[in-house]
C-alpha cells in the first residue's frame, strides 16, 4: 500500500514553526501553519485540518488569503475538502475561505465545499465582514462518515462571543479522555486575546470561557488547539488559569480607577498594564476598555 502520509507527531510536540508542510498531530489532524507571523499572530495562524483520506477533511481557519497557503492546504487534503469553517471573520482567519472554495470548484470536485461559520455583526470592523454559505447554530454536529456509511468524525459547534461576537470554538469529543477544542483566538497559546469593543466584550468572554470549561468536563476533551501557538495540554487547567489572571487584571484596573476616579483610559492604561511592555499599550487599551465596560455595567 502507498501512502504519502507523514508519520504523526503527537500533540505535545513542539516543532520549530514553518509554513512549507502542514505537520500530521495526529493520524486524523493536521496543522498548517500560514506565512502570516507577527506581533498579533505569533507564529501566523493555524489552520487545521480534521478527517482523513476516506473521509475527506474539514479545514478549521483557512487563514488570511496568502496564495500558496490555500494551494497547500488543498495539497494537504489531497483535494478532498468537505467543509471549510471559520472561526470568527478577522483578516488572519476567514479571507481565504473563498479562495480555498474556488480552488476547489476549479480542480474539480463535484460540488465545492460550503463556507460555514456565523455572520459578523454589525460592530464588525469593514475588514471583518462575513457572510457564510450557511450559518452554524450552537450544539450543531458536523460530521464525516467513511464510504461505508459509518460516522467517523464529529465536530461541535459551541458559539463563543467574547474576542468577536461572532467567534466559534469547535469540540471533537474523546473516547479516553483525548478529546479536542479548536478554540480559535478565543484562547492563544503563547500571546493575550485581545479583547476589542463594541465587536469584543468581555462579559461575553468570561462567559463563554465558564461555557467551554463545561464543555471540556462533559466532552472529555483533554487538548486545546489554539489558531496562534503550540497545542495546550490540560485543557481545563488552562481555561481556569485564563480566567484568573483575567479576573486579577480586572482587580488591578479597579484599582486604578479608585486611585484616580476622575481619570481616562489613558490615565488608568500604565497603572493597570504596568507589568506589560509599551509597545503592547494600544491593544492593551482596547482590552483595558473592554473591562471597564463591564466593571460600569456590573458596578
Ligand atoms: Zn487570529
Amino acid at each position: 500500500m502507498s501512502s504519502t502520509q507523514e508519520p504523526h507527531v503527537g500533540l505535545h510536540a513542539t516543532p520549530p514553526w514553518q509554513h512549507e508542510r502542514a505537520v500530521a498531530l495526529l493520524p486524523h489532524l493536521q496543522r498548517l501553519t500560514a506565512p502570516n507571523p507577527g506581533v498579533m499572530t505569533g507564529p501566523g495562524t493555524n489552520s487545521y485540518l480534521v478527517g482523513e483520506a476516506a473521509t475527506g477533511w474539514i479545514v478549521i481557519d483557512p487563514g488570511p488569503d496568502e496564495p500558496p497557503h490555500v494551494e497547500r492546504l488543498w495539497q494537504a487534503c489531497g483535494g478532498d475538502i468537505r467543509l471549510i469553517v471559520c472561526t470568527h471573520s478577522h483578516a488572519d482567519h476567514a479571507p481565504a475561505a473563498r479562495p480555498l472554495q474556488r480552488l476547489c470548484s476549479e480542480r474539480g470536485r463535484r460540488v465545492a465545499p460550503p463556507v460555514l461559520g456565523r455572520p459578523s455583526a454589525p460592530t464588525a470592523r469593514a475588514d471583518s465582514h462575513f457572510a457564510p454559505d450557511r450559518v452554524l447554530d450552537d450544539g450543531e454536529v458536523l460530521a464525516l462518515h467513511a464510504p461505508d456509511g459509518g460516522l467517523r468524525h464529529a465536530l461541535h459547534v459551541l458559539h463563543t462571543p467574547g474576542h468577536a461576537a461572532n467567534h466559534l470554538c469547535l469540540l471533537l469529543p474523546g473516547q479516553r479522555g483525548d478529546g479536542l477544542l479548536f478554540s480559535g483566538d478565543h484562547i492563544l497559546n503563547g500571546s493575550t486575546t485581545v479583547i476589542n469593543p463594541p465587536d469584543g466584550n468581555m462579559t461575553h468572554y468570561l462567559d463563554a470561557l465558564d461555557a467551554l470549561d463545561a464543555a471540556c468536563a462533559r466532552l472529555q476533551l483533554e487538548y486545546i488547539l489554539p489558531a496562534h501557538g503550540h497545542v495546550l495540554p490540560q485543557a481545563r487547567p488552562a481555561i481556569a488559569r485564563l480566567k484568573a489572571h483575567r479576573l486579577q487584571r480586572e482587580d488591578k484596573i479597579r484599582r486604578a480607577m479608585q486611585a484616580l476616579p476622575g481619570g481616562t483610559l489613558d490615565d488608568w492604561l500604565p497603572l493597570a498594564y504596568d507589568d506589560v511592555p509599551a509597545q503592547l499599550w494600544p491593544m492593551a487599551r482596547r482590552s483595558l476598555l473592554a473591562h471597564v465596560e463591564r466593571l460600569q455595567e456590573t458596578r
